[in-house]
């Protein structure tokens, strides 16, 4: 199967198991917009609390907030996105389609690079043992000239994209004879700048005064209320500030199921540094976002990062830590150094001092930042993509399994009467009645066992057990492990101890490192 084929099963196991469901769908769906079914939100505030308890209980000096998504209108004023907070848009005239023009480009790109693969692949075939690809790449015409054409479009759009020239954008769409996929047609508007902020207006006043904006990140909630956090919290620099909040941008190019989404959730953390000190810190913070990532185990060769070579105005180092999606490697976290930009914009903006006090040294500044960003379901994503799994067993059945870590399932445990009779579904109920204040559990009694377990593998339940007649007599069940199938007879007594050991957080976060 290829990674598409591999992306659209697993999307299609995503709604059919209850985790994530296009919204408004029997309206015929909106467009990237989602929502999180019955297992999906389990996963999700799972993942909520790894995080969080990472950030706000294993460091002392990191606090959490929750601000609200509304905001005065001039905080996007001073943190730029009012200015600056754009893509580059075109339209195609017949099919009325609206495109961001350089994933225009970046789409002609990639056919370009199709293009290679497949004579690369034709030469392997046609020289079979003897083919030497690097030499290959290096004299074939058809691959010389294409590649040629790819890093020649490649650097005019990079310099476009820079310069903020949009004609240069469009020279390149049409000099490239690039053609709308729904008419085919080249009719196409000029680039225009097209603002992602979603506005909306107040009540109680009318006109421009009244348009307030849908936070497109949550940053700025945190930013405004630096000093009160300082000041109440009696907070010393270096500390820190977590949110977790929903997040709003009209994206233009939204695919990739929730990889690219109009309505989102960030967890985000600004760490206050002393100036001066902040590449160390930005340093400390790229190490610790990534131990968290790998504590998961979902494969430490799936994350790499990406330094960015082309940094924001407000930042003097930029990372992104990058997860080997089906669709390749792409952004799941941002770390980003912000030097004292949003505080000093937001001092000015408001006319407020936003200053900090040392009291070892006596001195007063404004704090620099360094920030840690990551998408709520792009996090989410990460997990169903690492963790789906079809296989096929000794034998000749096949399952579907979701290998998600134990401390993130959904359910932790489904507790199954053998037969629906002689008493044996009072018992698992008892079970379950004694452990639903300790995990998530899961009482089935229809179908075959077989069919249940399968039903467990497909959203992730790491642990079944199984009631029998035997139980009613020992006192024992059986144990069934999801990933390796194996089961162990054990004490009813036993069993709240074993599952706690096995997918209790306490583990996990003991392998991170405290900040600061
Ligand atoms: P991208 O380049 O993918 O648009 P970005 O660089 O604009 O992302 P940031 O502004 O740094 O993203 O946001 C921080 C994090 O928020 C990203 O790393 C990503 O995980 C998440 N995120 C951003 N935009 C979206 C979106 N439209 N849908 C889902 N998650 C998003």
């Amino acid at each position: 199967m290829t990674q598409e084929e591999v992306f659209k099963q697993l999307t299609a196991h995503a709604k059919e198991y209850g985790f994530v469901f296009q919204s408004s769908e029997i309206y015929d769906g909106l467009s990237a917009v989602y929502d999180y079914g019955q297992m999906g939100v389990e996963l999700k505030n799972n993942i909520k609390k790894y995080w969080w308890d990472a950030m706000v209980r294993l460091n002392e000096n990191i606090v959490g907030i929750d601000s609200a998504i509304f905001m005065h209108p001039k905080i996007w004023q001073a943190s730029g996105h009012v200015g600056a907070f754009n893509d580059p848009l075109i339209d195609n005239k017949d099919s009325k389609k609206r495109y961001r023009a350089d994933v225009l480009i970046e789409d002609y790109i990639a056919k370009l690079e199709e293009k290679i693969a497949k004579d690369v692949e034709k030469g392997r075939r046609k020289f079979g043992e003897s083919f030497d690809e690097a030499q290959f790449r290096a004299t074939n015409p058809n691959v010389l000239r294409n590649q040629q054409k790819m890093d020649e479009v490649r650097s005019r759009m990079t310099e476009a994209l820079n310069a903020n020239d949009l004609q240069g954008l469009r020279d390149i769409i049409i000099d490239c004879g690039i053609v709308c996929p729904i008419s085919g047609t080249k009719n196409w508007t000029e680039v225009r700048q097209f603002n992602l902020m979603f506005s909306t207006q107040l009540g109680n006043i009318s006109g421009e005064d009244g348009i307030i904006y849908l936070r497109p990140e949550t940053a700025q909630g945190i930013f405004v209320n630096f000093l009160n956090v300082q000041k109440t919290g009696r907070m010393k620099v270096p500390f820190g500030i977590a949110q977790i909040g929903k997040a709003f941008r009209n994206e233009i190019v939204a695919r990739q199921f929730i990889f690219r989404m109009r309505e989102f959730e960030q967890m985000e953390m600004q760490f206050f540094v002393r100036p001066g000190s902040e590449l160390e810190w930005f340093a400390k913070w790229k190490e610790a976002r990534l131990q968290w990532h790998k504590a998961l185990g979902l494969g430490d060769e799936k994350y790499r990062f990406h330094d960015h070579e082309k940094l924001a105005h407000y930042a003097n180092a930029a990372t992104d830590i990058e997860f080997e999606f089906p669709f390749g490697f792409k952004e799941l976290e941002g770390i980003h150094s912000r030097t004292d930009f949003d505080l000093s914009n937001h001092q000015k903006f408001s006319g407020r001092k936003i200053q900090y006090f040392d009291p070892e040294t006596g001195e007063s500044y404004t704090p620099y930042v360094i920030e840690t960003s990551i998408g709520l379901d792009r996090m989410f994503l990460t997990v169903l993509s690492a963790s789906y799994c079809e296989e096929k067993l000794d034998n000749g059945e096949e399952r579907v399994v979701l290998r998600i870590p134990p401390v993130l399932a959904p359910v932790k445990l489904a507790v199954l009467p053998l037969v629906k009779k002689d008493g044996l579904p009072e018992r698992a109920r008892a079970i379950i009645d004694d452990l639903k204040f300790d995990f998530n559990c899961q009482y089935d009694e229809k179908d075959s066992i077989g069919k249940r377990y399968r039903r467990q593998d497909a959203i992730g339940t790491p642990y079944c057990i199984t009631v029998d007649h035997q139980t009613l007599e020992d006192n024992c069940v059986t144990i069934r492990d999801r990933d390796t199938m194996a089961q162990e007879r054990i004490p009813i007594a036993e069993v709240e101890r074993i599952i706690r050991e096995r997918t209790d957080y306490k583990p996990v976060l003991r392998k991170l490192n405290k900040i600061g």
